[in-house]
């Protein structure tokens, strides 16, 4: 079950929440501790579906800071005006508690603990108490300081499966977001989602439409495979909205997480052993090499991954990010023979030199910092050159492999506009799709080739490797600019 927390902060916003995502949700969640004077009973009959009313004390990081009497007597009136049920702290006065659980035949008590600081989390002695405590429903939810620590929130519902006691397990913030999006597969009873305005009760919170159509949250089984991408930041990252779209065209028992990742060796030893494969991104595609049982000569040679998958239980990494930009130039014009000059000397630059070398291109690699450049062309025996001197020299094809031109940044270039005339020019940089360097490059008659097409190339050889189905590329350009238009209609990235 999905639970949209309303928050408010008004009544007329509280309303205009339960309108909003009622499409989305299976149940609401009044946060009586966040809306500025609740009309209880108003808000408990704005829906036809189950409610839940909470009124969270300061003391348990919540909004609430009159007397514990006021605060009970709110639980009293929503379970008089039909609250489905109340959630109550388990740090809440034992004869209250206790006095609730007694009656939960009329409204059924959600026994809670929320740890907001990322404290140490003792899971089987908390799991315990909230057992023990005698509610229909136990539920945990806590700041997660790194992505390794969902792992809390799975174990807390193993042990609640055990026990067969219904339960809700949430690993607050960014890092958290996985534990929202996969607690069906550990067992979970329900989960909490933001209202579509964006307003959740807690950081982290995804919205109930994301979580239902997106991530088809819902209709995970124990069964489903679990695979995602690792980096960190993750916010502009696009995978989301690629694979999990083709795994639901492809009818596959699959979903596709963010794991923002803090501390990679955490990740690898708590999380890795629970996915099916991951996508890697900046800044681990050098960093997670010593964790994986097998690179094919390529990957080993160019000494960055950015696809992982589980065979027999060992870990296959790969880089797809070479062919990727090879094929979209390929699709324009055949490299063999041709002068290629490679801004950039980082992961994508490695990756685009080998494998245009490995194809019959002449390289010359340059980059801001000289000696990076100059590293790189002696590893793979290319040419080198000055950022300053590329106007001097001669080439056919320019690659930007560098960062400059992503977004905040929008309006730099790497090269000078002088040099672009007649080339084909092709730029790594896919947010925006349409770089400056590219406008620059189309001003002068070069024929353009953008990072979009670079991103669908390796995206769809991802997809190939988790799913063995091949995806059709102009259903995944689709998708990716049905995205896009609607990030830049909201000027924004999507929120955690
Ligand atoms: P990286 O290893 O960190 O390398 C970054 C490169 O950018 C270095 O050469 C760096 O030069 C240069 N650079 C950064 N800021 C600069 C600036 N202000 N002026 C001049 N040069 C600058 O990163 P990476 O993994 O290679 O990624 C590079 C880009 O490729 C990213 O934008 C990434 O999104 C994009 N990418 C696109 C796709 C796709 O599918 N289209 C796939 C992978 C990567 P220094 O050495 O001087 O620092």
């Amino acid at each position: 079950m999905i639970i949209v927390s309303v928050t408010g902060p008004s009544m007329k916003e509280a309303l205009a929440q339960v309108a909003g995502s009622a499409r989305y949700t299976d149940m609401f969640e009044f946060r009586l501790d966040m809306i500025e004077r609740p009309n209880i009973a108003h808000l408990l009959s704005s829906t036809k579906k189950p409610t839940i009313a909470t009124c969270r004390p300061d003391w348990e990081d919540g909004g609430f800071s009159g007397r514990e009497r006021e605060r009970i007597e709110m639980l009293e009136i929503a379970s008089v005006f039909g609250a489905h049920y109340i959630d109550i702290e388990l740090n809440a006065n034992a004869r209250i508690v206790h006095e609730f659980i007694r009656r939960q035949n009329v409204t059924k008590v959600i026994i809670s603990r929320h740890l907001p600081y990322g404290k140490p989390l003792n899971v089987s002695k908390l799991y315990s108490k909230l057992h023990a405590s005698g509610a229909d429903i136990v539920k945990l939810a806590f700041l997660a300081t790194d992505t390794s620590e969902i792992r809390h929130a799975f174990d807390f519902l193993a042990l609640a499966k055990l026990h067969r006691r219904k339960a809700i397990a949430v690993a607050m913030g960014e890092y958290g977001e996985p534990s929202r999006v996969l607690y069906k597969k550990f067992g979970g009873w329900a989960t909490y989602a933001a209202s579509e305005d964006g307003k959740g009760a807690a950081q982290g919170q995804v919205c109930a439409s994301q979580l239902k159509e997106l991530y088809r949250a819902n209709s995970h089984r124990n069964s489903t495979k679990v695979f995602g991408v690792i980096g960190n930041p993750l916010a502009q990252s696009k995978g989301i909205y690629i694979h999990n779209s083709l795994f639901a065209r492809a009818r596959k028992n699959s979903v596709y997480c963010r794991f923002a990742v803090a501390n990679l060796r955490k990740f690898m030893k708590h999380i890795a052993p629970l996915l099916n494969g991951f996508s890697v991104t900046i800044p681990f595609k050098e960093k997670v090499l010593p964790y994986l049982d097998y690179v094919d000569s390529t990957t080993k040679a160019i000494g960055a991954v950015n696809t992982v998958i589980r065979r027999d239980g060992k870990l296959v990494g790969s880089n797809k990010d070479a062919s990727a930009a090879l094929d979209a130039v390929e699709r324009a014009v055949n490299v063999r023979g041709r002068k290629m000059l490679v801004v950039g000397a980082g992961g994508t630059a490695r990756a685009i030199a080998y494998e245009a070398k490995k194809r019959g291109a002449h390289v010359l690699i340059t980059n801001r910092t000289q000696r990076k450049a100059k590293k790189l062309a002696k590893k793979f025996g290319l040419g080198h050159v000055k950022l300053a001197d590329v106007g001097r020299s001669t080439f056919d094809i320019l690659v930007n492999a560098t960062s400059v031109g992503m977004v905040p940044r929008v309006d730099e270039s790497p090269v000078p506009v002088e040099i672009l005339d007649d080339k084909i020019v092709f730029d790594v940089v896919y947010d925006p799709p349409m770089t400056k360097l590219l406008r620059d490059a189309k001003s002068r008659g070069a024929r353009i080739i953008q990072g979009t097409e670079m991103y669908l190339n390796q995206a769809a050889m991802q997809f190939e490797t988790y799913s063995h189905t091949k995806p059709k590329i102009e259903v995944m350009r689709r998708i990716l600019a049905h995205h896009m238009e609607g990030m830049s209609r909201k000027h924004q990235a999507p929120s955690f």
